[in-house]
């Protein structure tokens, strides 16, 4: 089975309609599998309302923890420690917690055994069905930050089910922004599509998120969202493109149709199949099936 071809889709942050578009290719797919990487605040799920069919807890870290019973305040863990997440007070030896990397060398360093190091359980990682096709999304627990380990792992499991469902297709809603979240969704992608506003900050935005994937030499492509709401700002944005070789596939126009179909946790494909923003989303998605073939063809 030749491995699934995957679609990203990124903002340089959030708010530019990411999710609503992810949606809409969604409703478009055939035989595709879907993955919600915006671990901080997932939320494709509202739009597509899955049905959890599984879920299991995904530890992205460790934290070590010491037991003064056994500890003889030796100091060999505090010497040790290159996170300075050892603290002495009165020769009572402890661990602080946000410190704490995990790294296990001071529960193997530590001569009477007193160190002993846990998996964080805290994160959660959904196995759903919606009304297009098998969804995976994860939630970060409260106070986790290795958003990208996770991130990884939802990537993983979604590429294993399409694997299974023998779906040639993966459309995956990324973490805004260019931190960890967003590199891990990046790395091994077939394609990137960034939403941007056109405004000046969306431009920063994007060129922000452009060179953080130039770094992995993933194709990209980009749609201008709401373009119609500053026009010469759309013109700047596409022609700096242009001279940068990165292709806009489609511009959205604004319309209020688009959040009234997120109020019912619907596509705007579903609500208005008649509108200009479904049109375009159309067109949108007829470019991009052909570039999935041409990728295809060339394998
Ligand atoms: S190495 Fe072990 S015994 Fe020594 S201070 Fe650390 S915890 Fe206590
Ligand atoms: S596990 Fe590593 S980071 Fe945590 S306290 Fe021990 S040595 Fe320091």
């Amino acid at each position: 089975m030749e491995k699934p071809f995957e679609i990203v889709i990124l903002s340089g942050k959030g708010g530019t309609g990411k999710t609503s578009i992810t949606a809409s290719f969604a409703a478009l797919a055939e035989n595709a599998v879907f993955a919600d990487c915006d671990v901080d605040a997932a939320d494709l799920h509202l739009l597509l309302s899955p049905v959890i069919v599984h879920q299991e807890k995904f530890a992205s870290g460790a934290k070590a923890e010491i037991d003064n019973e056994k500890c003889t305040a030796c100091g060999l863990c505090l010497e040790l420690c290159r996170f300075n997440a050892i603290e002495a007070e009165d020769e009572i030896y402890t661990i602080d917690e946000y410190a704490c990397e995990g790294c296990g060398l001071c529960v193997e360093a530590c001569p009477y055994a007193a160190i002993t190091i846990e998996k964080y359980e805290n994160n959660n990682i959904y196995f759903s069905n919606c009304r297009f096709g098998p969804m995976i999304y994860g939630k970060l627990g409260i106070a986790e930050e290795n958003s990208g380990k996770l991130v990884s792992q939802i990537r993983q499991y979604t590429k294993e089910t399409a694997l299974k469902n023998k779906s040639g297709l993966i459309i995956t809603d990324g973490p805004p922004g260019i931190g960890c979240p967003a590199i891990s969704s990046v790395t091994g992608a077939d394609i990137v599509i960034a939403i941007t506003e056109p405004t000046l900050s969306g431009w920063h935005d994007l060129q922000r998120l452009m060179e953080m994937i130039g770094r992995f030499h993933t194709p990209v492509q980009v749609i201008i969202n709401k373009y119609d709401l500053n026009e010469d700002m759309t013109n700047t944005i596409e022609n700096r493109l242009k001279s940068q070789n990165i292709p806009v596939i489609g511009k959205i126009p604004y319309d209020d149709a688009m959040v009234y179909a997120l109020l019912e946790s619907k596509t705007i494909i579903e609500t208005e199949p008649q509108s200009e923003i479904t049109h375009e989303l159309n067109n949108i998605w007829k470019i991009l099936t052909s570039i999935i073939y041409e990728s295809k063809k060339s394998i």
